[in-house]
């Protein structure tokens, strides 16, 4: 039997806005980590990934490591005062999956808040994102949203 098509099969118009940042620069804002994502982020500050871990990282309530956030106001710690990311080139992959996230894209309420925030999906000009990169995005995410608790 052949499933529904998803509401986004024709693709998506979206471009990125030059000096946005505003997926970054929310309050309580969670970001997962993919066990490679957390091997790049290490290495890229030169690390033993458990130490990056314990410096860079907290835990989600039921154990899984997620970015960690500024206490002051809950942003991503990596999100700097131009509202750039400092960790672009190595960013996760949930990062640069953004809109394309499963969650955003479950329902029309969740697509229809991620529209609001994203200025990106506001540009009628801008190309169109095709289903199968997309999909690549979504599939990154997913193993992203799944995460790691422990780190041999
Ligand atoms: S909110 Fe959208 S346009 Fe702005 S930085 Fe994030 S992905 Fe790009
Ligand atoms: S790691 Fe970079 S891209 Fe990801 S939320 Fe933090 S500042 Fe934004």
């Amino acid at each position: 039997m052949v499933g529904k098509e998803p509401w986004y099969s024709h693709g998506v118009r979206f471009e990125c806005q030059p000096d946005c940042g505003k997926c970054c620069d929310q309050p309580d804002g969670v970001v997962f980590l993919a066990p490679h994502d957390a091997k790049r982020l290490a290495k890229y500050h030169e690390m033993d990934v458990q130490d990056w871990l314990d410096r860079d990282c907290r835990r989600s309530q039921n154990g899984r490591y997620v970015l960690r956030s500024r206490p002051e106001d809950g942003v991503c710690i990596y999100l700097n005062d131009d509202k750039g990311c400092s960790v672009y080139g190595v960013k996760p992959d949930q990062c640069s999956a953004f809109p394309w996230w499963n969650e955003n894209m479950a329902s029309n309420r969740s697509w229809h808040k991620t529209v609001q925030l994203c200025p990106g999906l506001r540009q009628p000009d801008s190309k169109v994102v095709s289903l199968p990169m997309i999909q690549e995005h979504l599939d990154k995410d997913a193993v992203a949203e799944k995460g790691f608790r422990t780190w041999e």
